[in-house]
C-alpha cells in the first residue's frame, strides 16, 4: 500500500488534517476497499470485525461528504445530516469518541445519544446543532418520537455492526428509522458488519441502494500469536484453577490485563466476587450494570495496574481494548463466533496473547462447534494439582430476588476503583445473556 494513500482520494483538507492529527499513515484494509467507494458518494456492504478500522473507515466518509456540500436550505440546525446507528452503549461512546478525534478539523457537530444517561442533557443538546447524530436505537427512537429531530432530509446512513443489531433485536426500531429517512437512493448508505449472512444481506437490500460488498476477512480464524489450550475441569476445580492462575500471572508477568468472559450475567457477578474475596481486584462488566458502572470498569481496565475484567459477550462487543494479555473463557461460548470475538480481544497489532477456555460440564457441548468454527482443535491441558487454589473463600451468594436495584449500585461508586467489583443488577434479569 503506498503512504500516500489517503491523500490519492481527494478528501476534504479538514478530514485529512484530522487522519493526519490521530496518525494515520497508512490505510486498514477496510478503509483501502471500502474509501475509493465511498467518498465518491456509492453505498456499501463493509465485512469486518472489531478492531480493523471500520470506524475510521465510515468516519472519513461521513465527514467528506457533509463538507462538500452546505447545509440544506430550510434543514433545521437540530436535524442530522448524518446519522450513525450502533447497537451498544459503550460502541456508540466509542465511535463518538473516534469521531472528535478525527472530525476535529471539521467544524462538523457530533452529537451523541446513548441509554442510561443523561436524558434531559442529551436532548437539549439538539439545540446547539447537529451535522451528525450518533446513538443507540431505543433513544434515537424515543427523542425522534418527541419530535426533538426529524430525518427528512438525512444525507448519509451508517448502520454499524449490523449483525449484532439482530442478535440484540433492534432490526425493526433499524427499519422503523429508514422509514422516516428520504428514499434510498437519495442518501448514502453504509452497513458494516463482521458476518455478511443472509439476514444482513436482506436488509442491506431492502435499505440500500445498490451496495457494493466489501469483504477483509471472512475466516474466521484467529492469528496464530493467540496460544490457545483448553482445560477440562469439574465445576468446582474452576475457581481453584482461575485463582492459580491468576495468582501465578500477577507475580510473572509484568503487563497483566485479563479479561474473562462468562456466558450468563450472573456468572459474570460470581466470578467477580469470588476473585476479589480472593484478593484479586476485579470489576464486572455486564448489562446488569448500570451506564455509569461500565464506563468505570472500562476506564479502570485502561490503567497501568488494571483489575481483571469479567465480562459478557454483549456488554464487551465492539469494544477496542488494547494489551489484553490474557483471554479467559470461563464457559465456552454457546456461539462460536463469540469465541473469536473474545480471544481476538488479546493479541493484537502484532502482540502475542494467550486465550483459555475452562470446560466444565455445563459448557462443554458448545466445544466442538467452536473447533470447527476456527477450523482446528484447541489443546489440551491437565491443571497440575499445585496450579489449583485448595483454600479458596467463597463469598456468599447473591440473593436471587434481592440483588441490587439502587441506581448506582450498592458500592459507592466514587470513581474507577481497581479492587472495586461493583455490587449491580436487576435480579430478573440477571441469569440472561447480556
Ligand atoms: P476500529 O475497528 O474502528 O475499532 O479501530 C481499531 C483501532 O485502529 C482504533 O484504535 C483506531 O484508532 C485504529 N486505526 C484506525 N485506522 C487506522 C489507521 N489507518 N492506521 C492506524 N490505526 C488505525
Amino acid at each position: 500500500m503506498t503512504e500516500n494513500f489517503f491523500d490519492t482520494l481527494s478528501l476534504h483538507p479538514s478530514v485529512l488534517a484530522g487522519i493526519r492529527d490521530c496518525g494515520f499513515a497508512t490505510p486498514m484494509p477496510i478503509q483501502a476497499k471500502t474509501l475509493p467507494i465511498t467518498v465518491p458518494g456509492a453505498s456499501v456492504i463493509g465485512q469486518a470485525q472489531t478492531g480493523s478500522g471500520k470506524t475510521a473507515a465510515f468516519l472519513v466518509a461521513v465527514y467528506h461528504r457533509l463538507l462538500l456540500t452546505p447545509r440544506p436550505t430550510g434543514q433545521l440546525e437540530c436535524d442530522p445530516r448524518a446519522l450513525i446507528i450502533a447497537p451498544t452503549r459503550e460502541l456508540v461512546q466509542q465511535i463518538s469518541e473516534n469521531a472528535q478525534g478525527l472530525g476535529a478539523h471539521t467544524g462538523l457537530r457530533v452529537h451523541t445519544v446513548l441509554g442510561g444517561m443523561d436524558y434531559i442533557k442529551q436532548r437539549q443538546a439538539f439545540e446547539n446543532g447537529v451535522d451528525v447524530l450518533v446513538g443507540t436505537p431505543g433513544r434515537l427512537i424515543d427523542y425522534y418520537k418527541q419530535g426533538v429531530y426529524s430525518l427528512d432530509k438525512l444525507e448519509i446512513l451508517v448502520i454499524d455492526e449490523c449483525d449484532r443489531m439482530f442478535d440484540l433485536g433492534f432490526i425493526a426500531d433499524v427499519r422503523w428509522m429508514v422509514q422516516r429517512m428520504p428514499p434510498m437512493h437519495e442518501r448514502q448508505n453504509l452497513l458494516f458488519s463482521a458476518t455478511v449472512d443472509h439476514r444482513v444481506q436482506e436488509l442491506a437490500w431492502e435499505l440500500m441502494n445498490n451496495p457494493e460488498l466489501v469483504e477483509v476477512d471472512s475466516t474466521n480464524t484467529p492469528p496464530d500469536r493467540i496460544k490457545q489450550s483448553v482445560y477440562h475441569l469439574a465445576r468446582e476445580e474452576k475457581f481453584a484453577l482461575l485463582v492459580g492462575k491468576i495468582r501465578r500471572w500477577m507475580q510473572t508477568e509484568a503487563q497483566l490485563r485479563v479479561l474473562v468472559f462468562t456466558n450468563r450475567r450472573d456468572g459474570c457477578l460470581r466470578v467477580a466476587d469470588v476473585l476479589e474475596a480472593n484478593g484479586i481486584p476485579a470489576m464486572a462488566l455486564s448489562g446488569a450494570l448500570s451506564q455509569k458502572q461500565r464506563f468505570e470498569a472500562l476506564e479502570a481496565f485502561k490503567q497501568p495496574k488494571p483489575p481483571i475484567i469479567v465480562a459478557t459477550d454483549v456488554a464487551s462487543r465492539g469494544l477496542h481494548i488494547d494489551n489484553v494479555s490474557h483471554v479467559i473463557n470461563w464457559d465456552v461460548p454457546e456461539n462460536p463466533k463469540d469465541y473469536v470475538h473474545r480471544i481476538g480481544r488479546t493479541a493484537r497489532a502484532g502482540a502475542e496473547g494467550e486465550a483459555l477456555i475452562l470446560a466444565s460440564e455445563e459448557t462443554v457441548e458448545y466445544l466442538p462447534r467452536v473447533e470447527e468454527t476456527i477450523g482446528r482443535k484447541i489443546d489440551v491441558v491437565w491443571a497440575e494439582p499445585e496450579e489449583l487454589v485448595a483454600d479458596l473463600r467463597f463469598p456468599p451468594r447473591r440473593p436471587r430476588e434481592k440483588r441490587d436495584f439502587s441506581p448506582n449500585g450498592s458500592r459507592r461508586n466514587s470513581g474507577p476503583r481497581p479492587g472495586g467489583a461493583q455490587r449491580r443488577g436487576k435480579s430478573s434479569q440477571s441469569s440472561r445473556r447480556s
